[in-house]
């Protein structure tokens, strides 16, 4: 086993995976940048490191300082969380490189998954269902009108290297689709360096529901059961929980085995997720895998009792998974909310002093927080404050805990999701586990 782990992040994820390293003795580095100098994970660790500047591009997306970081602070593993560094093949085959673990699955495998036509291409060989689309990247409008035309509009565009819902979208007809296509090309390239667009048919009010995997490298490949992740704001996830609500036992057993396919088609290591979104009829359509620690992974972890990030250490240094199949029995419900310094109607950052802050506890509650009171939430790094997740013996205890810790949250300096997230577990449908991707775009809890 490795000895020290840097955790080349920052936030609530850099903090969960200094308390997993402890769990197993290891000592942690933490990485800061200069608006990061008082940030709680660099209390966290045992010693940190500055990395640079403010901008991502100058630290937390730097490589070279990351590793450097890593050499100087005599570090023999490295933990990206999410975001970040945590997808990009080339800084795990570079950690390799410099005889370093990376905490997470090979770089081919990152690399495969990393770009979605070729991820839809190498699961949809495997058996896994896929959404209706191309299998390669459009090169012009002609080519995105001619697959448009088979598979039938409302489609949607997405960024072949795309992640955190940016850059998608739909399309009505075909009288839009060349000002579309020019305009989604324009953000891809921007956002990711990479202008690839492919096209999907655009799923009306599906719901979004994943399945959580885990290889190690003897081979033995498990799921952890399903995350419901259906409302999302900007395409981007907002409450996830499991197990899905409502969902018939048929759909459940197709998703986790499609799952499971998928990850051993690509001889999967590590935690992964394969996303999927199911259809009024219980059809799924496999969307993208994210090969990485989710941050849902909590939800997952109350209902299996298993340590997600302590697993992903063992496994990362070469022991067996330490859980078996016919081991993970899902017990009660969680629900995870996030709760981000954005406007709650606009979804704009709201950037500034945390003045106030009081954080719920009790029986069944856990918070895993990136800030205490004073904290200055930066415009350089995504927005997220912290997540709260209520367990209970079943989804009814789990939302009446969510109502209370929701109403004991106060957050004052910068606005927030909470007024959002407490309409949304008051709100009906969403009690009667009715949820699709579309609620908060058309306006379901408005008022
Ligand atoms: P990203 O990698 O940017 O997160 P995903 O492919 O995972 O993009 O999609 C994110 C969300 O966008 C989905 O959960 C869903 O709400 C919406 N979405 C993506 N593809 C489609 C589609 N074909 N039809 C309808 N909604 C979609």
């Amino acid at each position: 086993m490795f000895r020290t782990v840097l955790v080349a992040n920052r936030g609530e994820i850099a903090r969960r995976i200094v308390r997993g390293c402890r769990t197993l003795g290891l000592a942690t580095v933490a990485v800061y940048s200069e608006a990061d100098r008082d940030a709680p994970h660099v209390k966290d660790a045992d010693r940190a490191v500055l990395l640079g500047p403010a901008p991502a591009r100058e630290s937390y997306l730097d490589a070279e300082r990351l590793l450097r970081a890593a050499r100087e602070s005599g570090a023999d593993a490295v933990h990206p969380g999410y975001g970040f560094l945590s997808e990009n093949w080339r800084f795990a085959a570079a950690c390799a490189e410099a005889r370093l673990t990376f905490i997470g699955p090979s770089p081919e495998a990152i690399r495969a998954m990393g770009d979605k036509p070729q991820a839809r291409r190498r699961m949809g060989a495997a058996g896994v269902p896929i959404v209706p689309g191309s299998a390669e990247p459009v090169d012009d409008a002609e080519a995105a009108a001619r697959i448009a035309a088979e598979i039938g509009y409302p489609v949607i565009l997405k960024a072949a290297a795309g992640g955190g819902g940016i850059g998608m979208a739909k399309v009505a007809d075909e009288t839009a689709l060349a000002a579309a296509l020019a305009t989604a090309t324009r953000r891809a390239q921007s956002a990711f360096g990479n202008g690839q667009v492919y096209v999907e048919r655009y799923l009306e009010a599906p719901r979004h529901v994943e399945v959580q995997v885990f290889g190690d490298s003897k081979g033995t490949i498990v799921h952890l059961h399903e995350r419901e992740c259906s409302i999302q704001r900007r395409h981007q996830k907002l409450v996830e929980e499991s197990p899905a609500p409502n969902l018939d036992a048929r759909t459940k057993r197709g998703l986790t085995e499609a799952a499971l396919a998928g990850a051993r088609a690509i001889g999967y290591v590590n935690a992964g997720t394969l996303e999927f979104l199911v259809d009024a009829q219980g059809g799924f359509y496999f969307l993208e895998m994210n090969t990485r620690l989710q941050v849902e992974h909590p939800v997952t972890e109350e209902v299996t009792g298993f340590d997600l990030v302590a697993a992903q250490l063992r496994v990362a240094a070469g022991e067996p998974l330490p859980f078996t199949q016919d081991r993970i029995e899902p017990r009660g419900a969680a629900i995870e909310v996030r709760v981000y310094a954005e406007d709650p109607k606009s979804f704009l950052p709201s950037p500034g002093a945390i003045t106030r802050l009081t954080l719920p506890s009790g029986a069944g509650i856990r918070v895993e927080s990136g800030v205490v009171e004073g904290s200055v939430v930066s415009v350089h790094y995504d927005p997220l404050l912290f997540k709260l997740i209520a367990h209970g013996s079943d989804r009814g205890q789990a939302l009446e805990r969510l109502t209370r810790a929701l109403d004991a949250c106060v957050v004052e300096g910068v606005k927030t999701t909470l007024p959002l997230l407490r309409t949304i577990a008051a709100h009906p449908e969403f009690r009667r586990g009715r949820v699709h991707t579309q609620m908060v775009e058309q306006g379901a809890f408005h008022g």
